[in-house]
């Protein structure tokens, strides 16, 4: 892996208050300054850039969707698999892609539209709640990113599970899981939201369920099935990002964490670029994870516009810019697994950046 960030900044303990908030001030203009030069290359960008993009691409998901029910009604198998295939796509990029985007309230500027397609996303296409996916994602894990206790990526933490099973198993039961938790966030919510909820993700499920029972003809168990197979085609990539690019980096405790450039550079790493991957789950969960942890308002395509600023950028600043491949951080993850996901992380102590 590139760039590991240091432990200890170069100033230490061993400066002043008045160094130390001399070197505040720099941090601070450091992220005032990459601002200014993303947000410059916002506003020189087209609507098609800024939001076309992935709006297109979430559309194409949805227009495959008539196709892959007539191929899942098909007795050939080569078609059946082939209807499997573009439902478990197209099920991965309405799902991550989707639902990651509306919850940043990156697929329109209308404050309105955002919330409209945030609860579409998460609820009727995601079977979660939206104010707690929102809460969970944009309020503690972006909010509080790698800090200990709050936004440590610690929800697929399950240290008892062996870490083939923990892996490579028990994320196929993503698809089980996520309505059963969806319950248990409604908790403290309103009636009038708790209804809203169950509503859109019956809606969700239930659409589906009868459109393979009346447009591809399967049977109940098999419908059930294929909407099984179709959720979980992507669920062990899924998790596997999700980890990979927080935990084993850098930790912070709450009490101490540092500027958010420090943090975000620290705390964050970017994946290469992966075809498949690109389309289904964005590139803001993948090549571009730092650029969307300091920009989290970006769509996709602006992450990836703007990855060649934001990169060269923190190298000339002697920032890390964290860049490692899936199957490494496979491998580090199967063999340091007791260590990484058992053990509390050591928190990374940034003295002079507070
Ligand atoms: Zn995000």
């Amino acid at each position: 892996m590139k760039n590991i960030p240091e432990k200890r900044s170069e100033s230490g303990g061993l400066r002043g208050p008045a160094a130390r908030d001399d070197e505040c001030a720099e941090r601070e203009t450091l992220m005032m300054e990459l601002t200014r030069l993303v947000q410059e290359s916002v506003r020189a960008s087209s609507w098609w850039e800024r939001r076309g993009v992935d709006c297109s691409i979430l559309t194409a998901a949805f227009i495959s969707l008539p196709a892959g029910f007539v191929l899942l009604g098909s007795s050939q198998m080569m078609y059946f698999l082939l209807g499997l295939l573009v439902m478990g796509v197209a099920h991965a990029v309405i799902t991550v892609k989707g639902t990651h985007l509306a919850s940043h309230g990156a697929l329109s500027e209308s404050p309105a539209w955002a919330h409209f397609w945030a609860v579409f996303f998460i609820e009727v296409c995601g079977s979660f709640s939206a104010r707690a996916g929102v809460q969970a994602h944009v309020k503690m894990h972006h909010a509080h990113t790698n800090v200990i206790g709050l936004g440590d990526s610690s929800t697929w933490k399950m240290p008892f599970l062996p870490r083939s099973v923990y892996l490579f198993i028990a994320p196929l039961a993503i698809p089980i899981i996520t309505p059963v938790v969806a319950v248990g966030q409604l908790k403290g919510q309103s009636p009038l939201q708790i209804m809203r909820t169950v509503v859109c993700v019956c809606v969700g499920f239930f659409s589906q369920y009868y459109l393979l029972r009346c447009v591809s003809g399967l049977s109940c168990s098999s419908a059930l099935l294929v909407m099984l197979l179709c959720r979980a085609m992507f669920s062990l990539p899924y998790i596997h990002v999700n980890i990979f690019q927080h935990i084993g980096l850098s930790m912070f405790s709450a009490a101490s964490r540092p500027k958010r450039i420090y943090q975000m550079t620290h705390g964050v790493l970017n994946l290469p670029r992966n075809p498949v991957l690109d389309w289904t789950f964005g590139h803001s969960l993948i090549s571009c994870h730092v650029e969307h942890h300091l920009f989290p308002f970006l769509s996709d395509n602006m992450c990836l516009k703007v990855k060649p600023i934001v990169s060269q950028f923190l190298k000339e600043k002697k920032l890390p810019y964290q860049e490692d491949g899936y199957a490494s951080r496979l491998r580090l993850f199967f063999h340091r697994y007791q260590e990484l996901m058992v053990f509390a992380p050591p928190i990374t102590d940034l003295v002079g950046v507070q």
